[in-house]
């Protein structure tokens, strides 16, 4: 059996890509990228690293935006950071909101990294989850992949820099 040797960050994306700005980002207008986002990615990349974001898309199940909204804003991101060569292999969002009953794909539960971990053949204890908040760091707890928590729009260079000097 071919053992999984593929590698990934998984990242939160508002907070840690783009801007966090305390509500639901579904407009162009909103999406403001974080300092040095694509410079980090693009180390990341360049180690070999997948990128996927795993993100809580409430919105979409509350009515304030549609999917294809939500995909149009991941178009968006994508679209810059090719500016720095990144490439983001997928973004993973719930759609649902907790008002409308608890469904198990949103974060802390874990079903998206580990539908990621499958599809790419991700080895998860080489894995990260970069993200902002408690219930990432409970999300990828919950997957076997390490939990690296940041500040709200950190620069990432600290991460960055400790994941590829083995420090983290
Ligand atoms: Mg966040
Ligand atoms: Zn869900």
């Amino acid at each position: 059996m071919p053992s999984k040797t593929n590698k990934a960050i998984f990242l939160d994306r508002d907070g840690v890509i783009i801007r966090e700005h305390g509500d639901y980002t579904w407009l162009l207008e909103d999406v403001k990228m974080n300092d040095g986002i694509g410079e980090q990615l693009a180390k990341l990349q360049q180690k070999g690293y997948k990128l996927i974001v795993i993100s809580n898309q409430g919105g979409i199940g509350k009515g304030l935006y549609t999917t294809k909204e939500a995909d149009y804003i991941h178009f968006h991101i994508s679209r810059i950071l090719s500016l720095s060569g990144v490439v983001i292999d997928e973004y993973y969002y719930c759609p649902h909101h907790p008002n409308s009953g608890k469904c198990i794909c949103r974060k802390p539960d874990s079903q998206l990294l580990e539908k990621a971990l499958g599809r790419f053949e991700l080895n998860a204890a080489e894995c990260y989850f970069i993200g902002d908040t408690d219930r990432d760091m409970e999300a990828g707890i919950k997957a076997g992949v390490k939990p690296l928590r940041v500040e709200p729009n950190e620069n990432l260079a600290r991460v960055v820099d400790g994941i590829l000097s083995g420090g983290l």
